[in-house]
This record gives C-alpha cells, structure tokens and sequence, in this order.
C-alpha cells in the first residue's frame, strides 16, 4: 500500500512529537518502532539506516539542531513523528514544530532520569497542554534507577506548572536498544515495542479538523530539494490537498497569490514519498510555491481562510562576514572567494528564517541571528563544508522605539552544583543580571532564573563554564526589548599579539607566559598581528613568540623545556568569538580558527587610531 497510489488517505492519524535529551536513545527507539511497523507491513529496512540520528554537531554540542519527520504505521493508523530542537536559542523553532503535535513522548534515560536541555522543550509542549507520555528508557541498564528517575521527571512537571491531570502522566518502560516495552519496569515480560504504539494511540488523542472543509495548511518548516526547489513542510487543519492542484498562498502580510502545486509528499519513515492526496490532520510537504515561508497558510482557491499566522522571532545579534585577508587567506579553505561565501549564506536563508543576510558597500555582509550560539553553528557548518572567510565581534541589534534606545534582554537559566553559585551570582551581578527565582534541590545543585541584557551576556558562557568545572548547565531565551541600561561591562584585559610572521617556539612562548595566558603552543605556524593570547594588563601587547635560543652555555628557567610551559589555552569557535574585541577578528578555515587584529601591523594600527579611524 505504500509509494505513489494514496497511501494513507483515510488512515487513522496521530501526531506525536518527541522529547529526548541527546544520547537517550532517541534515534535507537526511533528505529526500533519503525522496524516493527515495517515488519508487520511485510517490508524490508535495511538494517544499517538508522533513522534520525543526529548529526556530527548535534552530537558534539548535545543538542538537537534541526528538527525533522518521520512516520510509522501501526494498526491502520499513522503515526508522525516529530522531532523537537533541544536548545533554547531555537525557541521559535520548537514552538514551531510543537503546533504540530497532538502530544509528546517524552523520552528519559532511566539512570540519568530528565536533562535540563529537555526542560525548554517540555516547557513549551505544557503550556500548549499536550498531553505527554513519559518513556522511560534503557531499562536494560544495571544502573538504572527506576524510581528516582520518575520522582524526578514529577518534579519537574509540577515545577514547569502541569495541571494535575497533565502531571498523571502514562508511563511506558523501554529498553529502545532490545527493541522492548512494557507497562511495567520488568524488562523479562516484554515481548516487543507494541506498549509504546498502544499508549500513543490511547492516550494521544487523533487531529482535529474536517476533511470535508475548505482546505487549510499551515507551513512550519522549510527544506530545500534541488530537482523540487523550496519544499514546505506543514500540517493540514481542514480540508483535502492533491497533487497538482491549485491553492492559494496567503503570504505574512495577507497577500493572496495562487500557484499550482508541484508536488506532496508525506512521510514514510524518515524518507519522503511522493503521493496524490492527503488530509486534514496529515503532516505533508509541498513544493511549487517559491516564496513560501515558515507560519504562512495554504488554502483553497475558492474559500481562502488564513490560520493564525506563527511568529518568527527576530534576530538579536548580528555580525560581520567577510573574505578572508589574513596572511595565511586562501590556503586552507576550498571554498574562499567573496562569490562562494555570498552564495552559501544565501542558500542558509532558504531553510533557516531566523536568520537574516545583508550585503554591505564593502563587499562584506551583516548575518544577523537568534544568538551567538545560532551564529556560531551557521559559521561551524560552512567551515566543516570547505569554507574559509573572517567575522567580527557579535553585536545585540537594538532599536529605537519611540525615540528610546531599546535592547534585547534574555531569560538565562543555570544549574550548577551548590559550591559553584558563589561565583555565579557574583559574575551575573557584575553583569547587572537580575535574578528571578533561585532555588536548590536536596542533590545541591542550585537552579537559577536571571533577567540579562544580551549584550551583558556575551562572553560569560566560558567564564560559567570555568566557574562550575564544565558542571554548570546554562540556557537562554530571548525575553524582551527594553530600555537599554547603560554601558556594558567590557573585556579588562588587553591581547598578546605575534610580533612576526613565523613558527612558534617553545623558547619564545615560555619567556612570554608570564605576561598572559597564552592560546596556543609551540610549532605553530603565526602571522604577523596574530592574536595569541590575552594579556594580563588592559593594552596589547605585541611579542616575540618565534624567538629562536641564542646559542651559549647558559641554561636558564624557561630554556624551552616542556615542565616549565604552562599548557594553553586553546581556544574553539565560541571562545574566539566571545573573546575578540572590536578591534579583532575571528579568522575561520576548515583547519584552523584564529584570532587577528584587524589591523595587523602596529605602527598602522596606532597612526589609524591617532586620527580616529580604527
Ligand atoms: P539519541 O542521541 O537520543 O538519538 O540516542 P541514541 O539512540 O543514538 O543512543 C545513544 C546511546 O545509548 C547509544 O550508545 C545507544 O547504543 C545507547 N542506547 C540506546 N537505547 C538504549 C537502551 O535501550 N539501552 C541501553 N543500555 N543503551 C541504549
């Protein structure tokens, strides 16, 4: 029944999102439905193609980054499943892709029991009071801890302000990876994966909507397809939608336009297959309408109804993209010239709204986005691509309203082990953070809720990080825009700068270490007006890091010996960037990230600031 006559019209629906904390076996139970589903359909998987898993960034930074559909069948009904973003700097996004949902599985690892990253999320889907089933997963482990992790998961309903009827929440036990569920944490009287499907067909009530209605669809995600062009994704609320038919587009400011469309698509398993009709209550994909974007509607040419429209959140920092012109430019990157790197962030728009792209009179580009963090994984996905170019220091984009010099504020939630929040709450308040609520579970950790001006913000996720011993947990949202509250705290600290194009030495670096902490080690190939690390004083300071020993018979401390070099700090893609002045630049290659002045040569540099340029 499946691939090109209608398969699925007329099916029973259900739309379930899921909530996973990365490495809690989503993708593995992901799979584990769909090969039963597949199985009772007499079909093939190929066993190596695991569906949803996440990709390489995803992975490294624990996070869902791109949401994405799948569908099983089961018992003549459909099931699609959606995939949720697990980072608050995708706000809009899972508030996006949890319009979808009729409900959630939330999926807890039984050791670990809920991750904070997933409380964003879960946050969302509560107060669209979807109805939630709680799958507790790898039961199998020796370590797990059944109750513990279910006291915990209640907790954080009650916190997050589930009603009661929410908090009784349906229980399934799974071991994703043996392919089993069950109604009770006994891993020896399950059979297969069946409990999981019979709770969302019981508890997770069917769509809404009537077929018989004027068509209405609502868009809430693009992806792009290189034979198809623009390729919405959205669920129908009314209505039936065919192939080739004529719909009308009703655009963000209410402009109708019709097209036909060119194709629909539904899920089938984490694929997409072509298909002539589908129905309210259906998630599909269309293309044919080229300028189609996230939260729009498409209706039917006759009875053309707009639904609510979806919010896009605005984008709150910016920064400058440009070719790369260090020294060392074009040596490293595949993709370097200023037509490659135009297109490639073009292209980024046609999937990712939140993000915005301006060219500039000098031939560089504001990209403007969510937050550092969004910026950071658009700059990390081009350099893992090929890409090599320059960015400067992020920006907040304030407005003016009303005469009035407004600023974009966060929400900033922490967790940190007890003994750490000393520190936080001193750095926060430097920062002129307001704190909103504070509070400690009887496993010390302390979770703590701040109001912050984003701007304050910049560069304190490393300082967190160094605070808690990389143990702290720390989420943002954007809040609101309001009155900007003066100047911001800025970097106290001047750079330490290469003097010389060369290669690092052991002997140079050690004589210079007491003058800063330095980024990088020996052997390293610098350039002239390279920055190489931060100085313990507020000015710069250039240096001589390629200094080669005098030859005589004198040995001294710091002779170039390993025991006496302090280990660097190497500094990654979101370092860089919280660290960089204005003054400085972010140099990104697939093989390296390095940090410059912009301009590299001293006696420029100070004739430029004498006369006010630089
Ligand atoms: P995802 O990041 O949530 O998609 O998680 P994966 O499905 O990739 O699983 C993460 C890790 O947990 C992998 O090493 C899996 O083998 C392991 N895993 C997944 N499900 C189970 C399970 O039911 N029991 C045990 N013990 N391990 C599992």
């Amino acid at each position: 029944m499946y691939g090109g006559e209608t398969p699925f019209f007329n099916m029973n629906i259900r739309n379930v999102a899921i909530i996973a904390h990365v490495d809690h076996g989503k993708t593995t139970l992901v799979d584990a439905l769909l090969r039963q589903s597949k199985t009772k359909l007499d079909k093939e998987v190929d066993s190596a193609d695991l569906i949803m898993d996440s990709n390489e960034l995803e992975r490294e930074r624990g996070i869902t980054i791109f949401s994405k559909n799948a569908s099983v069948v089961w018992n003549e009904t459909k099931i699609n499943i959606i995939d949720t973003p697990g980072h608050a700097d995708f706000g809009g996004e899972v508030e996006r892709v949890l319009t979808m949902a009729d409900g959630c599985l939330l999926l807890v690892d039984a050791k670990e029991g809920p991750m904070p990253q997933t409380r964003f999320v879960l946050r969302q889907a509560l107060a669209k009071k979807l109805r939630i089933i709680v799958v507790v997963n790898k039961i199998d482990r020796p370590d797990a801890r059944i109750h513990y992790v279910l006291d915990k998961t209640l907790d954080l309903f009650l916190e997050l302000g589930a009603s009661d009827e929410i908090a009784d929440f349906p229980i399934v036990y799974a071991s994703g990876k043996e392919g089993k569920a069950g109604l009770e944490p006994d891993l020896s009287t399950m059979t297969d994966i069946a409990p999981v499907f019979d709770a969302i067909l019981e508890h997770i009530p069917a769509p809404s909507g009537d077929a018989a209605k004027p068509l209405q669809m609502l868009m809430t995600t693009l992806s792009s397809d290189s034979f198809k062009g623009r390729i919405a994704i959205g669920r129908i609320y009314n209505g039936t939608i065919k192939a080739g038919q004529d719909v009308m587009h009703i655009n963000r400011d209410g402009e109708m336009k019709r097209h036909r469309l060119v194709s629909l698509m539904t899920f089938e398993g984490l694929g997409r297959v072509d298909i002539k009709e589908a129905q309210a209550g259906d998630i599909v994909a269309i293309s044919g309408i080229p300028d189609i974007t996230i939260g729009e509607t498409i209706a039917s040419v006759e009875n053309p109804i707009a639904l609510p429209l979806l919010a896009i959140e605005e984008p709150t920092v910016m920064m400058t993209f440009g070719v790369n012109t260090s020294p060392f430019a074009g040596q490293e990157g595949e993709y370097k010239t200023s037509r490659q790197i135009r297109e490639r962030l073009y292209k980024e728009l046609e999937t990712d709204v939140a993000l915005r792209v301006e060219d500039l009179p000098t031939g560089e580009w504001n990209v403007s986005g969510r937050g550092e963090l969004h910026l950071a994984i658009v700059i990390e996905r081009l350099r893992r691509e090929g890409y090599e170019f320059q960015v400067s220091r992020p920006q907040v984009i304030e407005k003016v309203v009303d005469g009035v010099k407004m600023t974009p504020y966060e929400q900033l939630f922490l967790e940190v082990p007890q003994d750490y929040s000393g520190a936080v709450m001193q750095k926060l308040g430097e920062r002129r953070g307001e704190l909103k609520d504070m509070r400690s579970d009887e496993n010390g950790i302390t979770s703590f809720e701040f109001i912050i001006a984003t701007k304050d913000l910049f560069g304190y996720r490393s300082e967190f990080i160094t605070d808690t011993k990389g143990l702290g947990i720390m989420n943002m949202s954007f809040y609101e825009y309001a009155k900007d509250s003066g100047s911001t705290l800025r970097r106290d600290r001047g750079s330490l700068i290469a003097f010389e194009t060369g290669v690092t030495t052991l002997y140079g670096l050690t004589g210079v270490q007491d003058r800063g902490d330095l980024f990088i080690g020996p052997q390293y190939q610098v350039y002239k007006g390279q920055v190489i690390g931060q100085h313990s004083r507020p000015e710069d300071l250039r240096i001589n890091v390629c200094k080669t020993k005098q030859l005589s018979n004198m040995r001294s401390k710091g002779d170039g010996s390993m025991e006496h070099f302090n280990v660097p700090h190497v500094m990654g893609l979101e370092d860089a960037l919280e660290y960089i002045g204005d003054d400085e630049l972010v140099e990104v290659t697939p093989k390296n990230i390095r940090m410059r002045k912009k301009i590299l040569d001293e006696l420029e540099e100070r004739r430029k600031k004498a006369q006010g340029i630089a």
